[in-house]
């Protein structure tokens, strides 16, 4: 049998990269999948690879970052597409201002990636609560290298914070809904070649040299690289794993 058969499985940041990828991984494994993002369009195309895979799958316009939004968008999928039994926070952005920056951008940096990788993560959680505790469900949050260290290349102290809180959120909500029979865990990517960072490598090749030299496996990851360890934590094969983080990272974080 498909590991995730009859499951109903949302997908943040679902239009692009990582969140795409992972719709359609988890598509075969036989979830119907909600693809969430900021750009209906890409939501949509992104529902219609699926669909033309042979999966099931519905799209809708979401900012995670709007909690009264989250809201509205988790009634809405309980009474159109129905209980939803796995999430996945993905949706996230990068920005590359240190703290010596200018002040204003320093400050929006702040606002919009807190905003979108640390309180959209608790807004969609939040929203997504009952179902998930009545399915016995599972959160995968997506974390990073950056859930650990800072990495000069450059990164925002917001990144960082942001994903160290991803980490932190992760292991409090283990704790907490384990006895409800959620179960919570992360994947922490290394350099993974998205449109996230299509710009820096376009432009700046010896950020993917800084980042090659320390990866034992000598590549950038690919999206489709994050779909494994993903069914892995939705599924029956993690049911004893819970509060963790599967490094994906080409061996970044051993060296
Ligand atoms: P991506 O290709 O840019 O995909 C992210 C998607 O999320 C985009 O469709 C984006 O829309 C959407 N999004 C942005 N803000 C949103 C919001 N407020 N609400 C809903 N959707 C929103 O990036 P990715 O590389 O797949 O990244 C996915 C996740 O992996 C992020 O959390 C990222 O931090 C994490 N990650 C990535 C890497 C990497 O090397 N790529 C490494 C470690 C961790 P727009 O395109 O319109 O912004």
């Amino acid at each position: 049998m498909a590991l995730l058969q009859n499951h109903i499985a949302v997908v943040t940041g679902a239009g692009s990269g990582i969140g795409r990828a992972i719709a359609i991984g988890y598509a075969r494994e036989g979830a119907r999948v909600v693809a969430l993002d900021i750009d209906r369009d890409a939501a949509e195309e992104t529902a219609a690879l699926v669909t033309a895979d042979g999966g099931g799958a519905a799209a809708f316009v979401l900012d995670v970052s709007r909690r009264e939004d989250c809201n509205a968008i988790a009634k809405r999928i309980g009474e159109e597409v129905g209980q939803v039994s796995i999430l996945v926070n993905n949706a996230g952005i990068v920005r590359r201002n240190g703290m010596l920056g200018e002040a204003d951008a320093v400050v929006k940096d702040w606002e919009d990636v807190i905003g979108t990788n640390l309180t959209g993560v608790f807004n969609v959680t939040q929203a997504f609560l009952a179902p998930l505790r009545a399915s016995k469900g599972r959160i995968v949050n997506i974390g990073s290298i950056q859930s650990f260290v800072h990495v000069r290349t450059p990164s925002s102290p917001a990144y960082t914070a942001s994903k160290h809180g991803v980490l932190g959120f992760t292991r409090a909500l283990a704790a907490e809904l384990g006895k409800e029979g959620i179960r919570v865990n992360a994947i922490g990517p290394g350099f993974i070649a998205t449109p996230l960072n299509a710009q820096a490598r376009a432009t700046n090749p010896e950020l993917v040299k800084a980042f090659m030299d320390h990866t034992p496996l000598g590549r950038p990851g690919t999206a489709e690289d994050m779909v494994g360890p993903a069914i892995f934590l939705a599924s029956d094969l993690s049911a004893y794993v819970t509060g963790a983080i599967v490094m994906a990272d080409g061996g970044y974080r051993a060296v």
